[in-house]
């Protein structure tokens, strides 16, 4: 039990520095990000809150865009390298900001996404809209943006071709395509899969031929670019042979096009690169090494098919952004709670919970937490930390090992929430969502504002009426 027990307990910063923020330290007695104790922010700031480590955020991002175009430089006789920041993974006009400024491009799925990354200064030639059921006012704003319209617009269905190419028409202007293509592999945790069905909602599948027919198709309309082929084959994957088993099923396709006078001058493999969330996790292979297998994949298949490199480029949502954020909670009510087989689990309920960070619930992710404001005395316990939800899957980490006397009032840190923490959060239960307070850069400052009750109370139509 009490090795189990040594697995559960978060490592601290020092032990495992890639599952913190850079500036993460365990000093004097409790947690600092960006040099400032957790009980000072969460005294000033209140909790639930994200504090996201910017210093580490520009860093992280600056490595994804410096590896990319170092592995891909055209002197070695490819033909580029870029990365995209995948916005999803955390949306605010500081993030992009701070990304592009360190070379990154963006990738964006709606409306609001690019109107954030355009609105925050990101070059339109920098870029991409992706999406299955584009609206007509998404792809109004995507190809006026800028003095060309932005980057690439992902094409993701046989349909959306004469739409995009018709917008484009109206508001004369030749809009750049690639297309979404489903490659047959899929992958995430250690594991890939590589079939030639496809049974998803996103892309235009290879295998059937799908993919070829439109970008041929697009070839039919004047008011549009064919730029590349792109896929993205899932998500925290550590198996970096899933990206090359998928590269090089595009690059058949390239290579197809090319046979029919078609040139495919990009190639984007999306996203999808894992991050630590635990102690139990492994280190995640560093981009450097990620964007040096890919480099030599896609070289050799080149090599092989008799292709010129294309460009090459990736979407790295959750690498760049996840690691950046601690969540800080308050503990409420401890409970122990006896388990069947004699033993007990302590159950640690906090401030915040599924409104904050929804994966633990919709796909059983893994997080740690950390005991923060103080050092830990008393012997490891069996311990789950629960949110104050009305729902009993309402679980942050399944299983952690805390000190048994952790208590009311002590703060616990989780790390690596940076990533679909924010951006997948909600008011179930009428919780307010907690706000993104940035650190390292001058004074701790809101990135994203935490709500108030009265922005909730706001929307009710009813309530509203009467006053
Ligand atoms: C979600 C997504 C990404 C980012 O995935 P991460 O796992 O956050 O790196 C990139 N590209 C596309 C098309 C996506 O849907």
């Amino acid at each position: 039990m009490s090795l189990d027990l040594e697995n559960l307990r978060a490592p601290k910063p020092t032990e495992r520095p890639d599952l913190w923020p850079w500036s993460a330290k365990f000093a004097d007695g409790e947690l600092t990000l960006g040099g400032l104790p957790v009980t000072k922010l969460v005294g000033q700031y209140g909790s639930p809150v994200y504090v996201l480590d910017e210093p580490d955020l520009v860093g992280r991002a600056t490595v994804w865009a410096t590896v990319m175009a170092e592995e891909f430089w055209d002197g070695y006789g490819m033909g580029g390298g870029s990365a995209y920041y995948a916005a999803k993974a955390m949306m605010s006009a500081r993030v992009i900001e701070l990304v592009t400024a360190a070379g990154m491009g963006v990738d964006t799925a709606s409306l609001g996404e690019l109107t954030t990354a355009l609105n925050a200064g990101a070059d339109p030639n920098m870029i991409g809209l992706h999406g299955n059921n584009k609206s007509d006012e998404e792809l109004r704003l995507a190809i006026s943006a800028g003095e060309r319209g932005i980057a690439r617009i992902v094409i993701d269905s046989a349909d959306e071709v004469a739409r995009v190419a018709a917008i484009a028409e109206e508001l004369g202007r030749k809009a750049r395509a690639m297309i979404r293509v489903t490659t047959g592999v899929h992958a995430g945790g250690h594991e890939f899969i590589a079939t030639a069905h496809e049974d998803q909602k996103f892309g235009l599948s290879l295998a059937t031929g799908a993919a070829k027919r439109v970008a041929l198709d697009i070839q039919n309309y004047e008011s549009l670019e064919f730029v590349g082929v792109h896929s993205h084959i899932g998500s925290q994957i550590r198996d970096l042979d899933a990206f090359s088993e998928s590269a090089g099923r595009l690059l058949g396709l390239v290579k197809d096009l090319q046979d029919e006078g078609v040139a495919c001058n990009e190639l984007d493999l999306g996203g999808g690169y894992a991050i630590t969330y635990t102690g139990k996790d492994p280190e995640p292979t560093s981009p450097k090494d990620i964007a040096r297998a890919l480099a030599s994949a896609v070289r050799n298949k080149c090599e092989e098919l008799g292709l010129k490199v294309p460009h090459v480029s990736i979407e790295p949502g959750r690498s760049t952004v996840g690691p950046t954020t601690v969540t800080l909670y308050r503990v409420g009510t401890v409970k122990e709670v006896p388990l069947e087989d004699g033993k007990s689990r302590l159950y640690v309920s906090v401030d915040g919970g599924m409104s904050d960070n929804i994966r633990p619930a919709l796909y059983e992710a893994d997080y740690t937490a950390l005991l923060a404001n103080r050092e830990a005395s008393s012997a490891l316990v069996l311990a789950r930390i629960v949110g104050k939800h009305c729902e009993s899957g309402d679980i942050v980490v399944h299983d952690v090992a805390l000190p048994a006397d952790v208590k009311r009032g002590d703060i616990l840190a989780v790390p690596a929430t940076g990533a679909y923490g924010h951006a997948m959060s909600s008011n179930y239960n009428m919780l307010t969502r907690p706000g993104t307070l940035g650190v390292g850069t001058g004074d701790p400052h809101w990135i994203i504002y935490p709500e108030k009750l009265s922005d909730l109370l706001d929307r009710d139509a009813y309530l509203a009426s009467k006053n």
